[in-house]
């Protein structure tokens, strides 16, 4: 088959349904934000006036300008697909800016980092103490930079902004000087901290300007750590932070593609398949409190309020693409199809705007949404963009052939062949889609339709004529003939409805019908911060957590459980007093997305089993004033986690982290309410070969036995809690530390 390849978002139209309702909600969003305020961090760092404050939250707390990238990306795209003028208008005005800072700075360099200049020359020196998310104690600053190269690429890609190239192509430039003097084994150092798709980026670099250096540093900046594995086909990922995995391995898809180098992409498709396989819930997402769980485990994704994260299926559905055009395999489009409708069309409010971080599968919890002028979290940075882009693969093209691969209402106009198609659809609503062509003049070429893996007895007319289906699930049919203006084509197909357990063998299923993730509302009390404040963890729902053991389950005979859904309308099912919809409509609501399946014996078994483990887990909650899990990127983020050779990871499905100097944590002690500090660790902890301070002070050890300690705290109400290794020794392994009432 010739090979695969893109439409443009300018020869595609969305015309109707809820992704055409969601990109004109997020141009709403992308209007709403202040370009100054964006450009603030910027300006800062090249030394030049604000023309307003910079945003507060991720944007003023160490991500400063991350955003900014973000938004050239979603400015571009969605100009792109809408052609709205003020769109383009503020592009040019945002590079416009950008390259005034880079001229200010003179090095080639522009950036939102904070105290960029100092930060950069330290590395540049090979003065580097890296951790999975701080790089000397800077806050993931090749992440942030990447979203600039990401957005520049984007603004010159898909909006012709010329002058986005010039500022990208000095960056680019800034950046090979800068790692210039380091060995390999100093990249790789630098690496460990999460970088995004920086090996992406140089390979477009090297797309756009024919330089081979470009292609040699995306090569060098390519992590090993995760590559190798990967390149001997196998999963190391359990534990590692999710999202800071998935750009690499779009970039070593993109190395491969340019070099040749056959290994790298097999790497890729191994990685992939492990993902969307093995560790994907029905909706699409990975990951709980954004880190890869067991694939043998989901027990803590069921549990955790911070179920899987938007980002991750923003660059899963990025991965999807470039391996679709790549292998020309359908097969990636199942997949990509699923968490389209199922996880970023249902991560943005579809009324007031907003996009969600976390996906909870938790029963009976809820998700949050961002607000434009409080949360500049990740998830904002990619939501602005998830929705500009609907349009990229519902169709496709060869030399000759036209793909039609989603059913989503749209044109296309197809310049190169002078061949414009209507699709009309009310799928998944319906069962049909209609396509009508209009030619200049006959011509022959073949138009080949995705036969999904989810679809049943799939038939096409043309002009009304059944026609003979020569494919199977997960293929495409082709209708090949000499077409003219005004033929129209009907495809037509059943869905049904089953049950999806999870990747790890357990008792928790969801309903999918079709390609669509069903979902009961089931509450809207106690939604504790639905719409985000400003404050850190704004995009956490941390509201009540209702117990598992209160969750509807299904239970009895097996063979039945399909049978009690009761069809009330089209995608709306009744479950005993449980209403089903698809999940991509339930917003506002607690939900319950996946259901425990007994047998009526297991059943009471289990509750009572669960309801202990609750109660016990329960009352220790009530009983934490705040709490570090050391060794997870966001909540040491969010306690000032500062530290100097020291180390995290992840052994017998615990994160930790340990020092051979020291590791600070900021608590805050609300109302004075916590009295003790209790610190848990993989290993037993000798009071002699390591110390504890607290604001400063040696704290009062209460007690010590084995893996635990615990310590009494004064009357502060924020308690800095310094661990101090002892003569360079390695402390024990610490996994968490709880501020208790008692
Ligand atoms: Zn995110």
């Amino acid at each position: 088959m010739a090979q695969m390849q893109p439409f443009t978002l300018q020869e595609v139209k969305l015309t109707g349904g809820a992704f055409k309702n969601a990109q004109d909600v997020d141009l709403k969003y992308i209007l709403a934000l202040d370009p100054d305020k964006l450009l603030a961090p910027y300006l800062i760092d090249a030394g030049l006036p604000l023309k307003a404050t910079r945003y507060g939250n991720w944007e003023s707390s160490g991500l400063d300008g991350h955003i900014g990238g973000h938004y050239l990306s979603a400015l571009a795209m969605m100009y792109a697909s809408t052609g709205e003028p003020e769109l383009q208008k503020r592009l040019d005005y945002m590079v416009a800016e950008l390259a005034r800072c880079q001229a200010k700075n003179g090095n080639g360099y522009v950036g939102g980092i904070p105290e960029g200049k100092v930060f950069w020359e330290r590395i540049h020196k090979g003065d580097i103490d890296g951790s999975s998310f701080g790089l000397n104690n800077t806050w993931v600053p090749l992440y942030n930079i990447h979203k600039l190269f990401a957005g520049l690429r984007d603004a010159y890609a898909y909006a012709g902004n010329k002058q986005a190239k010039q500022v990208l192509v000095g960056l680019g430039d800034w950046f090979v000087d800068l790692i210039k003097p380091l060995s390999d084994d100093q990249i790789q150092q630098v690496l460990r901290t999460e970088h995004g798709g920086i090996n992406e980026t140089f390979a477009d670099l090297y797309v756009l300007t024919n330089d081979k250096k470009y292609l040699e540093t995306a090569q060098r900046i390519s992590h090993r750590a995760l590559l190798i594995p990967l390149l001997e086909k196998q999963d190391k990922l359990t534990g590692l932070h999710a999202n800071t995995q998935i750009p690499k391995v779009i970039g070593f898809e993109k190395i491969a593609s340019l070099t040749g180098k056959s290994d790298w992409s097999e790497a890729a498709v191994y990685f992939w398949q492990n993902v969307s396989q093995t560790r994907s819930v029905a909706f699409g997402g990975n990951s709980v409190r954004e880190h890869f769980n067991p694939t043998t485990d989901f027990s803590q994704v069921l549990r955790s309020n911070q179920g899987p994260e938007t980002c991750n299926s923003f660059n899963m559905l990025r991965l999807s693409k470039a391996l679709f055009l790549d292998k020309n395999d359908v097969s990636y489009l199942d997949f990509y199809e699923r968490t389209l409708y199922n996880h970023i069309l249902s991560s943005q409010h579809p009324e007031k705007g907003g996009f969600v971080y976390f996906t909870p599968i938790r029963p009976n919890h809820y998700r949050v949404y961002s607000q434009p002028e409080t949360s500049m979290w990740c998830c904002v940075g990619s939501g602005l963009e998830n929705h500009t882009k609907y349009g990229e693969l519902i169709y496709s093209h060869s030399d000759n052939d036209l793909f039609v691969n989603l059913f989503i209402p749209s044109t296309l106009d197809w310049k190169a062949k002078h061949i414009q198609l209507t699709q009309t659809t009310r799928f998944p609503y319906e069962n049909q889609s209609d396509l009508t062509l209009k030619l200049t003049k006959p011509q022959q070429f073949s138009l080949q339709i995705r036969y999904p893996n989810w679809a049943e007895n799939l038939t096409v007319l043309v002009n009304g004529k059944p026609q003979p289906i020569d494919g199977k699930p997960s293929s495409y049919v082709a209708i090949s003939r000499k077409w003219k203006s005004g033929d129209t084509v009907t495809v037509r197909f059943t869905t049904a409805t089953h049950l999806e357990y999870l990747p790890d063998g357990s008792n928790w299923a969801a309903f999918v019908h079709g390609p669509i993730v069903l979902a009961a509302k089931t509450s809207t009390a106690d939604m504790k911060g639905l719409f985000a404040d400003d404050s850190r963890m704004g995009h956490e729902a941390k509201g009540k957590l209702y117990p598992l053991t209160s969750a509807y389950a299904l239970v009895g005979d097996p063979a039945t459980y399909l049978t009690r859904l009761k069809p009330v309308d089209r995608l709306e099912f009744g479950l005993d007093s449980l209403t089903l919809q698809p999940f991509y409509e339930v917003h506002d609501a607690r939900y319950q997305m996946y259901f425990q399946t007994f047998t009526k014996a297991a059943f009471n078994e289990q509750q009572a089993r669960l309801k202990q483990q609750e109660t016990e887990s329960m009352a220790l909650e009530a009983n934490t004033v705040d709490k570090v899990n050391c060794g997870e990127q966001q909540p040491e983020v969010d306690h000032q986690y500062k530290g100097e050779k020291s180390e995290s990871g992840y052994d017998d499905e615990r994160f930790w982290r340990r020092t051979r100097s020291y590791i600070d944590y900021q608590l805050q002690n609300k109302g004075l309410a916590g009295k003790y500090l209790t610190i848990i660790a993989l290993d037993n902890i000798d009071p002699k070969k390591v110390s504890f301070l607290i604001n400063e002070k040696p704290a009062e050890i209460l007690s010590a036995e084995g893996k635990t300690i615990r310590l009494k705290v004064g009357d502060n109400e924020v308690i800095t809690l310094r661990i101090a290794a002892q003569n360079g020794q390695s402390t024990p392994r610490f996994n968490q530390i709880r501020l208790l009432t008692r």
